[in-house]
């Protein structure tokens, strides 16, 4: 399996500052939808998000949505954020949709930061195109398919444990981009 281990953590996208974007060397942001900008399979955006993602570009940072979600709601949410471009089907964690999210952006894929909630899907598929891969915690649990997302939760929950085992354990030079991590 890819490495799904996140470049860096947050609670809340809100909780990303400028600076640690300048400072992770991003050069432009993609999103998730679901549980990160938005409550999971609604249109509703917790308060902050958006005021969020208006700074954000405003920093000079281009937006783009990268999503697993369908093609209208990911139109209508990039309507509601000031019309960002969007990817939709995304099929992460396959990395087509990162390299060509990069490209739409004109930036370099290492410096594309991605921002999702979820391991196997946005982290696992920004760090195998070689991305800034940024976790966020969910807003809530999901309650679409709530046993498949809480069976992922806790595999998530497992992978991050031994992870930071193994990241703390004696030999350490295995971690990948260790700068990264915070
Ligand atoms: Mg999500």
């Amino acid at each position: 399996m890819h490495d799904a281990y996140p470049d860096y953590e947050y609670k809340r996208i809100t909780d990303i500052t400028i600076d640690d974007l300048h400072n992770m060397g991003a050069k432009a942001v993609a999103v998730d939808l679901d549980n990160t900008t938005v409550l999971d399979s609604t249109m509703h955006a917790p308060g902050g998000v958006k005021e969020w993602l208006n700074n954000v570009r405003q920093a000079g940072f281009p937006v783009i949505i990268i999503s697993n979600t369908y093609a209208i709601r990911a139109w209508l949410l990039s309507k509601k954020f000031g019309k960002l471009p969007w990817i939709s089907f995304a099929e992460k964690p396959h990395t087509a949709a990162f390299f060509k999210a990069a490209k739409m952006l004109n930036v370099d894929i290492s410096e594309l930061a991605m921002v999702g909630d979820r391991l196997f899907t946005d982290v696992m598929g920004a760090n195998k195109a070689g991305a800034i891969s940024i976790k966020v915690d969910p807003f809530e649990p999901e309650k679409l398919f709530a046993e498949k997302f809480r069976k992922e939760r806790k595999k998530e929950r497992e992978y991050m444990e031994k992870r930071r085992k193994e990241r703390n354990a004696e030999n350490r030079s295995f971690i990948r981009k260790p700068e990264r991590r915070k």
